[in-house]
């Protein structure tokens, strides 16, 4: 590993007086260690957050909760007003990593952890991501992790946070605080960037700028699911992931939202896909027209060209499920009127 500095920050002020353009905030450290031995990312300098007081609390923010950047997926999963009023993140925290990683894992370091593109993490092969204009060795390569929508020529790998793709179906926003101590929110299609010709750039956060919290809005009040499909039954990263929140009331489908993981460059959602199930009566023909919408600008190769398949199947099961139109598997949660 290249040496580097360490600073330990006792507050906000002096992380983002610490940072600058060759530096990284560790939180967790389970994803950036493991890039830093593999001399993937080498930070002249990594700022310690974790003794920073107050950033890891779950607290009311208006009808919703604020849940700071430092609390841990193990204690988020667990809280009884995440598994209450959001359960599709709480079911996807646990979908996510083992016990042991999600003791350690922060909500500010899943949200920027990086993607797991096998060649990103191998830098004896080239990858725009890690060098731009280097090439992409996935072309070519295997792709069976690989993304299918908001891909470039010059990048097709997938985002890998399953609590991503819950936050975002539930409308999350994510907080974050400039260097000059301003804090403003985005929403997370806003926060995550499409790769383009510049795959590096992954998010719109600038030098200084540090995730202080995630904003959940008020619960929706009616049923929520995660399905998370992938090659074995723990550690690891899903080949297709479906997040959906929906109501039904006098037989139609009100608020729905679906978000998807394994399939797309970020935490991928189609307000297309949503409006079209809006309003409409639930049917397994309805739920396969909406993937057939979602899928139209997805592509494929040989090695990931089951993904479209998968989607579709899964998206069926988990708006059956969500709707009513199926019983619910052990995946599924009802969310009451909330006081
Ligand atoms: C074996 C294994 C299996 C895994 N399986 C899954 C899985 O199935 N699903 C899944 O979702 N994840 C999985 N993960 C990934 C894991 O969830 C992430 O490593 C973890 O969430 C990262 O959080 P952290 O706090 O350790 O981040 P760190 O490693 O500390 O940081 C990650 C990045 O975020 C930046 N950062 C951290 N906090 C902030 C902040 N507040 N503001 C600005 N920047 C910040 C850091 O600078 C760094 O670039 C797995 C990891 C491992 C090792
Ligand atoms: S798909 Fe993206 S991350 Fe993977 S090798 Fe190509 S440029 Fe790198």
């Amino acid at each position: 590993m290249k040496p580097f500095d360490y600073v330990r920050a006792n507050d906000l002020i002096s992380a983002a007086g610490a940072l600058d353009e060759k530096s990284e905030i560790i939180a967790g450290g389970t994803n950036l260690l493991d890039l830093m031995k593999l001399q993937v990312m080498a930070p002249d300098k990594v700022v310690d957050i974790t003794r920073i007081p107050g950033l890891d609390k779950i607290e009311p923010e208006g009808e919703g909760l604020r849940i700071g950047t430092l609390v841990k997926n193990a204690d988020l999963a667990a809280d009884p007003r995440i598994r209450t009023g959001y359960p599709v993140l709480s079911r996807a925290l646990l979908a996510g990593a083992s016990g042991q990683i999600r003791n350690k894992a922060t909500t500010g370091g899943n949200l920027l952890q990086r993607t797991r593109c096998p060649y990103f993490y191998d830098p004896e092969m080239a990858c725009n991501k890690r060098e731009p204009g280097a090439g992409c060795s996935a072309k070519g390569g295997v792709s069976r992790m690989l993304a299918i929508l908001g891909t470039s020529e010059d990048c097709r790998a997938a985002h890998p946070s399953d609590m991503a793709v819950a936050l975002r179906a539930l409308n999350a926003m994510i907080e974050i605080r400039r260097k000059n101590g301003d804090i403003y929110h985005l929403a997370m299609d806003d926060f995550y960037q499409l790769p383009g010709d510049r795959p590096d750039i992954e998010t719109t956060l600038k030098d200084g700028e540090i995730i202080t919290a995630v904003i959940l809005p008020k619960p929706v009040v009616g049923v929520q699911s995660y399905r998370k499909i992938r090659d074995r039954a723990s550690y690891a990263f899903a080949l297709v992931s479906v997040a959906a929140v929906a109501t039904v009331e006098h037989g139609l489908i009100q608020n729905a939202s679906v978000a998807f993981g394994g399939i797309g460059s970020r935490p991928w959602a189609d307000l297309d896909v949503n409006a079209f199930l809006n309003g409409k009566e639930p049917s397994a023909e309805l739920f396969g027209d909406a993937a057939d919408l979602l899928l139209t600008a997805a592509i494929t190769d040989e090695g990931n060209a089951f993904k479209t398949t998968m989607t579709r199947r899964a998206l069926i099961a988990v708006m059956s499920e969500v709707t009513g139109l199926r019983e619910a598997s052990v995946g599924s949660d009802r969310v009451g009127e909330i006081a």
